[in-house]
């Protein structure tokens, strides 16, 4: 693609990318941020005044901050009440997956919010569209796909891009339902939903082209042209079985958002099958195998096959390049092409560590799966968290155009002129900002997404989280930490031998004590029945005794920039001991008999 904002150069920090790139812990940036904000205001403020070349007078001409003594006051006390926010900027916070926004972010969002495009369209974001299609390319080159044929979107978050990918899919097996539905109406061809709902589109078009077939005449065996209802009982009728529908299989370590998908995509909760997870946390692919091999079975179309990258709760990276081989044989031995998606809202911005030519800081398979997720035909990745970019700023891509594709029969992979241009008919979401797009450019354009870049400070804070686990485990044996893919550390307190429901009692307790003191921000989490493989591992690491359904560990969201720092590291890991010390002798204090610190 031609740049028309993009210079095209390419970036190579040469100091320390965090206090480059962040305002710093103490914001030791702030005299440069300060004049660059100034400077960007005057810049619109000359923009505005010279654009145009007759003035409109006004009849009474405005008196420069007459009347605003009620608006300064009222801005005042915001700015007061929004002290009390979050204080997530410090590295004392590890508790979600938040932290200080990057200096690109914050120039890059103000200065396209002040000229305030909507991406909806080209007529209402002249250059807002141009600046998201080259945001869109960076972040597919860094993903691996290739950027001159990705396609893709900024959405308001992952959950949206998650539906994104859905809304596609079912267009998709919606057009090859009903090419089958057609054939077996009119032809008095078998109706086999599993297998048709899979033909691939080298197989549709060749029998589009061999019936002669028009758009008006698969519109009306389609349940997205026409009545879902009525094409629902005619499959069942042509297959000569009641046909239940597709079902969309995602491993027990999926974020909330797939729940919510199958609900709003009327598929219902049955419909969403859970992949058991291994002692890892990552998708256990025997279980896929047999959910699919199951589909077939029950011949119900799958609708689409999920992997996570970096899940929301332990940071595990499910075996993608292994999750997409057996996809691949599918395909080969039986034709059968099922939809790929990766959800990487949280983890897809690992890709910018891998460098062709160094192993990267994550483990061997964990880099082999982040290498695989070119062979997805659609990526979930979400700025706002691991881009350290502004809410609201998620991000949907898909391998090309006809992934991207929502609707239209004749040519399913072509743009529709009809629609104009602008991306407002194939976007869930109508009006679009265009300041989450403009922060991740300038990011790309100036930390860069690559090993050296982004990649270098994600990398940092998984080192950070590995000597973290590493200090506080020689100091308190009793930490025992789960499995961990990235920069997210799980942890339980538990004496060796111990029932669970004692350690997740002090565990919760502990937590407690952290909730009610400053010096560090964490969260709590329950594993529950998907982590069955994952909890007799960690119990089976100190001898724990099983007697709890529940899994209670405490989280440490370990994405603050700062941490890449060495000197900041380990202070804080020396502080968190220090916490954690006092925490375990008030809990021991409330009941003596549990272990000693
Ligand atoms: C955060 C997250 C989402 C949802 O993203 P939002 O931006 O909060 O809507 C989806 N999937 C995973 C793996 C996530 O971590």
């Amino acid at each position: 693609m031609t740049n028309l904002v993009s210079d095209g150069a390419a970036f190579r920090p040469s100091t320390s990318c965090a206090q480059q790139h962040f305002p710093g812990v103490r914001s030791e940036n702030a005299p440069w941020l300060r004049a660059e904000m100034l400077a960007m205001l005057d810049h619109w403020f000359d923009w505005r005044k010279h654009r145009f070349d007759e003035t409109v007078d006004a009849t009474t001409p405005i008196q420069a901050g007459v009347g605003h003594e009620r608006l300064s006051e009222r801005l005042a006390a915001l700015q007061e009440a929004l002290t009390e926010e979050t204080p997530t900027f410090t590295p004392r916070y590890v508790a979600h997956m938040k932290s200080d926004l990057s200096l690109p972010a914050i120039l890059g969002w103000f200065a396209a919010m002040l000229h305030n495009p909507n991406n909806t369209s080209r007529e209402a974001s002249r250059v807002g569209s141009l600046i998201e299609a080259e945001a869109i390319a960076h972040l597919a080159r860094m993903l691996g796909y290739d950027p001159s044929v990705a396609q893709g979107h900024f959405t308001s978050g992952g959950t949206v891009a998650n539906f994104e990918a859905v809304w596609r899919a079912r267009y998709r097996l919606d057009h090859w339902l009903a090419m089958a539905l057609f054939l077996s109406e009119e032809r008095g061809e078998l109706m086999e939903p599993f297998a048709a709902a899979h033909m691939g589109w080298d197989r549709f078009r060749a029998l589009w082209r061999e019936h002669g077939l028009t758009e008006p005449m698969l519109k009306q065996a389609s349940a997205m042209a026409s009545n879902p209802i009525d094409v629902q009982r005619r499959i069942s009728k042509a297959a000569g079985f009641d046909y239940l529908g597709p079902v969309l299989i995602a491993p027990g370590n999926r974020h909330y958002s797939w729940n919510k998908a199958v609900n709003l995509f009327g598929l219902g909760h049955e419909a969403l099958w859970s992949v058991r997870l291994d002692a890892h946390g990552r998708m256990d692919l025997g279980d896929f195998e047999r959910l699919v091999l199951r589909a077939r079975e029950q011949n119900r179309p799958v609708l689409m096959a999920v992997g996570v990258t970096g899940t929301t709760e332990l940071s595990a990276v499910d075996p993608i390049d292994g999750l997409f081989d057996r996809l691949d044989r599918w395909q080969e031995d039986h034709g059968w092409h099922i939809w790929r998606h990766v959800d990487g809202a949280y983890g897809g911005f690992f890709s910018a560590m891998l460098d062709d030519d160094q192993p990267s800081v994550v483990a061997a398979d964990v880099e082999a799966a982040l290498r695989a997720l070119p062979r997805a035909d659609s990526i979930t990745i979400d700025p706002h968290k691991l881009g350290y970019i502004p809410y609201a700023c998620g991000a949907f891509l898909t391998s090309d155009a006809q992934a991207y594709a929502v609707s239209a029969f004749d040519a399913p992979y072509l743009h529709r002129p009809e629609l104009g241009a602008g991306k407002w008919a194939s976007t869930l979401e109508g009006s679009r900002s265009a300041a989450g797009a403009a922060a991740t450019w300038l990011t790309a354009e100036t930390l860069g997404l690559g090993p050296d870049g982004l990649g270098a400070v994600l990398a940092g804070t998984i080192q950070a989280r590995r000597a973290l686990e590493a200090a506080v485990t020689s100091a308190i044996p009793e930490v025992r930490f789960l499995p961990a893919d990235a920069n997210i550390a799980c942890f339980t307190l538990a004496g060796r031998g111990e029932p669970l429901s004692v350690s997740n009692d002090r565990t919760d307790a502990v937590f407690a004590f952290f909730q009610r003191s400053p010096a560090f921000a964490v969260s709590r989490t329950v594993l529950g029945k998907d982590c069955a493989a994952l909890k007799a591992a960690h119990l089976a690491s100190y001898g724990g005794v099983d007697d709890s359904q529940e899994l209670l560990v405490i989280r440490l969201v370990v994405m603050s920039p700062y941490w890449c720092d060495a000197e900041v590291s380990s202070n804080m890991a020396a502080q968190f001991i220090d916490e954690l010390t006092k925490a375990l002798n008030a809990v021991n204090a409330a009941t003596p008999e549990v272990c000693p610190p």
